[in-house]
């Protein structure tokens, strides 16, 4: 059977892309075949055909069309596809034969352009990893805004560093060499199950510093002051190189590589991030109920962008932080200019995407106009801040001549499609106005040269007509043929008159025939000149976008500040962390300001530890994650919820919170709890912040009040870090006694007939039950339940006395073993009392028959002879 020469075509196209699913343009289609054409079917609900049948072949195809392709491009990409576009790259109306194809480009998670297609709050990274020299090297960049940056990892054996950045980029898709990859397959596969995400193997770059040099055209890594990071560069030249081959005839918008110093932030780890819901929820992973969600009153998608990765990177020095908080109380104080800019923001688009579909060559008119009301704005922004450093060294003359060649060019409402003409204004180009000139005068036109020959020949008759055999062409009778000047070229003899065309005529009917493609054509080649003329000019419009995305982000920040009463926290190059009637930034913002408790906390070389006690859901793990949260907004630059804060540096803040999706990794709480508790402890300094809640909950009550204990005596002797333990383990508060910077706090609670009122006031002292059955009776539960659940208990208390009793107290030496016995014996009859009286209380008089009312009376009597 022999091959069709498209099929031919197809076949040696498909070959170099296996792994890829082919979208093969046809016309104004893009045609899939066999398995490509199966999977995409299933994938996007096409409905799949066969092709050449009639043939004896039986070739499965599935089709889309060209112009809604975007959609379905981006679709099977979610997936974890890999899309190649193949394209006509002749005009098929000037080939004979077969039109040549050829891939242009391959779209995966990590090298989309679509920007449509893309969450505009987000960017779209393409992240690498190597692995060298006892060091990981990370790469990544977003070619949609041409962001390309660097780091380097050290002392990072268990590969935790690595993961916690990215984890903190969250990369679309990971490039890594197979035995990496294979080395660290669970945390990778782990990653992108999380956060929705491929990774891709690649090979390795023989010469990156080569590569990257001759890229960037640069003489040395140097100018980018990455030379001596080998690791960095490997995966520079990876992900370059990967990039580069996905957009085969396209730029990217890269012009350098930045390198990040990441001991310059302060460091939160992913746990840490996930425990204090930085950017995402642990519910839905969406921002709702998050620091992000409260903070983000961005007006544009590159302040969200920027605010995000402001969250994920306090900083570390005071100086930093002072200048955000001066330009946070610049826009406070000035409250008319404010108001003005945050409107001018509204009208800048996405300046930063806008530049970058430029490079890629993907922009259409629609984004050149947007471009120019961008630019306008943003000078209006310029005018309201003249008397300020914002836009220190901002080119405004570039500026407005990227707003004056659009202006001049672009028809305000120009269409999505760059082929079809219409984008270009009048007066712009004078062929172009020719073109317009005889297609609207076109009719006129006709009579004139009708009237002016009739006139030359003296043929009162004659007549422009058209037909679809000659085009334009003059009639004369017969009568008249004697007349025909000698120009006149005949071209047809009907029985009563005859057809003639002159040269001006067919001048005229190429024009109008041709006119209109020949109008698309001069609209899209002027369209890309304008648009070259502007991507030179790409580095002002990114500086710009850099420094518009800066005030979005410290306008959002003193709009929080103002609507949610926010501080300025005050910072010392000390060992403090003092804040009067500090609040829950999220919390107080879900329940309600007016039913939110604020509290205190200080923290200092005296006192640097806290134990707080305190019944199941008193406050305990809002009132450390709020300490938490506001040391970050606080290094972040941002005002804090609260009366007063002072502050010193940390350098970073490391929390162990119980958190719902340790299942899902399918280990063990308790093996989970332990080694985020060591790692942890292996990292935190005196400078740190460290946040526990309910270490040991894991494991038995002996074992891990015997941990809870060791662990805070460690961090009190070797590390000193400033650490607050949330604990229900009243037991560890007797560690005050014994350690002269641990004190106790509590959570207040009320106590009454019964059940417990949740004050939410935090106070100096230790707590010394835990109510959980209390606060079981709170939630509803059925009254047998927490009936049976205090038997149980005092079951266990006594057990527990009875091997307090049995073991050598002095080897438990933390605790006052026999004052210990006292105290749970008279617990023990507080809470027989207790029971007692739930029990008559709970006895349904109207329900009990004589016999049950005896057997219950001898019950009761036998408990009470028990208490005595
Ligand atoms: P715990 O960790 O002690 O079990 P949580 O910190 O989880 O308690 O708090 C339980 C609930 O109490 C929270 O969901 C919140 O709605 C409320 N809450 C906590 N702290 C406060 C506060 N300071 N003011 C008002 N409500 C609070
Ligand atoms: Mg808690």
């Amino acid at each position: 059977m022999s091959e069709t020469p498209l099929m031919k075509q197809y076949r040696e196209i498909k070959e170099n892309h296996q792994d890829s699913i082919l979208f093969f343009r046809l016309g104004d289609f893009y045609e899939m075949f066999f398995q490509d054409a199966v999977t995409a079917s299933k994938e996007l609900g096409l409905t799949l055909t066969s092709r050449n049948k009639e043939k004896g072949m039986d070739v499965p195809l599935a089709g889309i069309p060209y112009h809604s392709s975007a959609s379905y491009i981006t679709k099977l990409v979610n997936k974890g596809y890999k899309v190649a576009i193949c394209e006509q790259v002749e005009d098929p109306r000037t080939v004979k034969g077969i039109v040549k194809r050829e891939v242009v480009k391959i779209v995966t998670p990590g090298t989309v352009i679509d920007v449509d297609s893309l969450d505009a709050t987000s960017n779209n990274y393409l992240l690498s990893v190597k692995h060298l020299d006892n060091k990981t090297g990370i790469a990544y960049l977003d070619i949609t805004t041409g962001e390309f940056k660097v780091l380097e990892i050290e002392d990072d054996s268990d590969y935790s560093k690595t993961f916690n950045e990215l984890y903190k980029i969250e990369p679309k898709e990971i490039l890594v060499e197979f035995n990496f990859y294979e080395a660290l397959k669970d945390k990778f596969d782990d990653y992108s199950k999380k956060i929705d995400s491929k990774v891709t193997l690649v090979n390795k770059l023989r010469d990156p510093e080569n590569f990257l040099t001759d890229y960037f055209n640069i003489v040395s890594l140097e100018s980018f002051g990455i030379s001596e990071a080998k690791a960095a560069v490997h995966a520079a030249g990876m992900i370059l190189d990967y990039a580069l081959s996905m957009q085969v005839d396209g730029d990217l918008p890269l012009e350098k590589i930045e390198y990040i110093n990441i001991t310059n932030f302060a460091e939160i780890n992913s746990t840490t991030r996930r425990n204090l819901e930085l950017t995402r929820n642990q519910r839905e992973k969406t921002s709702y109920g998050t620091l992000l969600w409260v903070l983000d009153k961005c007006k544009t998608s590159m302040g969200t962008r920027f605010l995000k990765k402001i969250i994920n990177n306090p900083l570390l020095e005071i100086e930093e932080i002072k200048k955000r908080q001066d330009d946070l109380q610049y826009f406070m104080d000035n409250i008319l200019i404010r108001e003005e800019i945050k409107e001018k923001l509204g009208e800048v688009y996405d300046l930063e995407r806008l530049a970058g579909k430029i490079v890629l060559g993907n922009e259409n008119g629609k984004d050149l106009t947007a471009l120019k009301k961008s630019i306008i704005s943003s000078l209006e922004i310029m005018d309201f801040l003249r008397e300020t450093a914002f836009f220190t060294g901002i080119d405004t003359k570039t500026l407005t001549q990227i707003r004056d060649i659009i202006e001049e060019s672009i028809k305000e409402d120009a269409p999505f499609s760059i082929r079809e003409g219409n984008i270009i204004k009048r007066g712009y180009n004078q062929e172009l106005d020719e073109i317009f000139k005889i297609m609207s005068s076109g009719k006129d036109y006709l009579l004139e040269i009708e009237a002016r020959e009739k006139e030359r020949t003296g043929i009162k008759n004659l007549k422009i007509k058209y037909n679809k055999v000659f085009g334009y062409f003059l009639e004369v009778s017969n009568s008249n043929k004697d007349l025909v000047p000698e120009d006149y070229i005949r071209k047809q003899t009907l029985s009563n008159a005859e057809r003639y065309i002159t040269e001006e005529l067919k001048e005229y009917e190429d024009k109008i025939i041709n006119s209109k493609s020949k109008v698309e054509e001069i609209e899209y080649y002027l369209f890309k000149e304008i648009s070259g003329k502007i991507k030179e000019k790409r580095e002002v419009l990114n500086k710009l976008s850099e420094i518009l995305a800066y005030l979005d982000v410290i306008i959002s920040f003193a709009v929080t500040a103002i609507e949610n009463n926010y501080v300025r926290p005050e910072f010392v190059d000390d060992y403090v962390i003092e804040i009067e009637e500090g609040r829950h930034p999220v919390v107080e913002k879900l329940i309600g300001r007016e039913d939110f408790v604020s509290n205190n906390v200080r923290m200092d070389r005296e006192g640097n530890f806290i134990i707080l006690t305190g019944p199941n859901m008193a406050g305990k793990s809002t009132y450390m994650k709020q300490i938490g949260l506001i040391q970050i907004l606080a290094q972040i630059g941002s005002y804090v919820p609260a009366q007063s804060a002072r502050l010193s540096i940390v350098d970073k803040i490391l929390t162990r919170i119980g958190a719902a999706d340790d299942i899902v990794s399918g280990q063990s709480t308790f093996m989970v709890e332990m080694s985020e508790v060591s790692n942890i402890i292996n990292s935190a300094t005196e400078r740190s912040l460290i946040i526990l809640d309910e270490v040991g909950r894991g494991t038995s009550t002996f074992d891990g009040i015997s941990i809870a204990t060791a662990i805070t005596e460690y961090i009190h002797d070797k590390i000193k870090a400033k650490t607050i333990f949330a604990t229900h383990y009243h037991e560890l508060t007797e560690l005050e006694e014994k350690f002269d910077s641990i004190l106790n706090y509590r959570i207040e609670v009320e106590e009454r007939s019964n059940s417990v009122v949740f004050l939410r006031k935090i106070v100096r002292g230790g707590a010394d039950k835990s109510y959980g059955i209390e606060v079981a009776r709170l939630a509803g539960l059925p009254k047998e339940v927490l009936l049976n659940s205090k038997k149980i208990l005092r079951g266990l208390e006594k057990r527990k006395e009875l091997i307090e009793k049995t073991v050598n107290v002095e080897q438990l030496s933390l605790f006052a073993a026999n004052d210990m016995v006292e105290e749970e014996k008279k617990n023990l009859k507080e809470d027989l009392y207790e029971e007692l009286l739930f029990d008559i209380e709970n006895i349904d008089i109207n329900n009990v028959t004589p016999m049950e009312a005896l057997g219950l009376l001898g019950e009761l009597k036998k408990k009470m002879e028990e208490i005595n």
